[in-house]
């Protein structure tokens, strides 16, 4: 089944497009200080070469905004300046060659300053993402709406996005972020259907490693079940190249998008005979970096392993004395049990990865 997703305007990001017909856009963002220039290319680079493709720096002060100009020169991917409240450093981001802002124009000190931040970004045709956070809601709005509900996150976006309209702009995406999953699918929801902006998904403030990939793939999973999000965020509380495996995989299990080999793996039995759960790790670990995109199965058992993995390219099925290697359930290999298996696998999997690239 193919997922229907919702009708947002284009709008591009550096060499990146986003929203209309093009594939979801997974984003991150550095944790290092945008002054220190040679740590921050540096992860840029990392998270680009794990699959990121926009990549969003905070920016504090004018050091940090003039510091873009060296860091752009450095990498290849579309950057994204994240700045609070003063306009001056989203003038001087931009004239340091920032790809887009991400920056509240009722945070800013008035119309003079939205005017100028306004112009700056037409003139350098940057997109300005709107961010809304249920954390930091406008106080009237928390009143009204007695708490930082959904509906309160849509009118303070809608609100901000007003304010950049009435200035004749409209290079614009907006973010609805809140850490509780089922407050940010409503919100989403409710402005998706409120205006075509394309939507940068995700839930803050998730967590650690597997408390923050649970929530992110619910909520995220969710909206873009219902064709909601042009680029997503997994936000961890980790490094952040860990969150670009998760963000991957979310897009694979939807059918979205494809990077890297999927590894299925059973979830072992009272039949399963090796250390299967190594196996699978030192497996997963080899293909870390590979690209392509196929299925490989990681079974227990030779009786029911292959048939089970049927539609894996390449798999392997363990038993304590054989083990065998099979390409969409048939056996192209039979070998002893123990360490064999592993070194056995590596060589088919070469085999079969020359074969693809060939
Ligand atoms: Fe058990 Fe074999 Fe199925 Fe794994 S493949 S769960 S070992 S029956």
């Amino acid at each position: 089944m193919t997922i229907a997703r919702r009708k947002s305007r284009e709008v591009t990001i550096g060499n990146v497009r986003i929203g209309g017909d093009n594939p979801v856009v997974v984003q991150s963002m550095t944790n290092t200080d945008t002054r220190d220039v040679e740590q921050t290319v540096e992860q840029i680079n990392s998270l680009a070469e794990a699959g990121c493709e926009i990549v969003r720096v905070a920016v504090l002060n004018d050091d940090a905004a003039w510091a873009i100009r060296p860091i752009k020169d450095q990498v290849t991917v579309p950057l994204v300046a994240d700045i609070h409240f003063d306009h001056r450093l989203a003038v001087s981001a931009l004239e340091a060659g920032v790809d887009a802002l991400r920056i509240n124009p009722g945070n800013i000190g008035g119309q003079k300053n939205v005017d100028k931040v306004v112009d700056a970004a037409k003139a350098h045709g940057s997109v300005i993402r709107v961010g809304v956070n249920g954390g930091s809601l406008e106080r009237d709005l928390v009143e009204k709406y007695c708490g930082p509900t959904p509906e309160a996150m849509v009118e303070s976006a809608l609100r901000h996005v007003r304010m950049l309209e009435d200035r004749n702009f409209d290079n614009i995406k907006i973010s609805l972020k809140s850490s509780s999953v089922t407050d940010t699918v409503t919100a989403y929801r409710l402005l998706g259907q409120q205006c075509e902006y394309p939507l940068h998904i995700g839930v803050t403030e998730a967590g650690t490693m597997l408390r923050g990939s649970v929530k992110s793939s619910v909520g995220i999973g969710i909206l873009l079940w219902q064709g909601i999000g042009d680029t997503l965020r997994v936000s961890l509380t980790e490094d952040p190249v860990a969150e670009m495996a998760v963000a991957w995989e979310i897009l694979r299990s939807l059918g979205l998008r494809f990077r890297g080999p999927e590894i299925i793996s059973c979830p072992t039995c009272g039949r399963t005979e090796i250390d299967l759960i190594s196996l699978a790790g030192e497996i997963e670990r080899r293909l870390q970096n590979e690209t392509q995109s196929f299925k490989v199965a990681v079974m227990g058992c030779v009786v029911n392993g292959p048939g089970e993995a049927r539609e894996a390219d390449i798999g392997i099925a363990g038993g304590r004395d054989k083990g065998i290697i099979f390409r969409h359930g048939e056996v192209i290999r039979t070998v002893k049990g123990g360490s064999n298996l592993l070194a056995a696998f590596n060589e088919e999997l070469d085999k079969f990865l020359a074969e693809r690239q060939g």
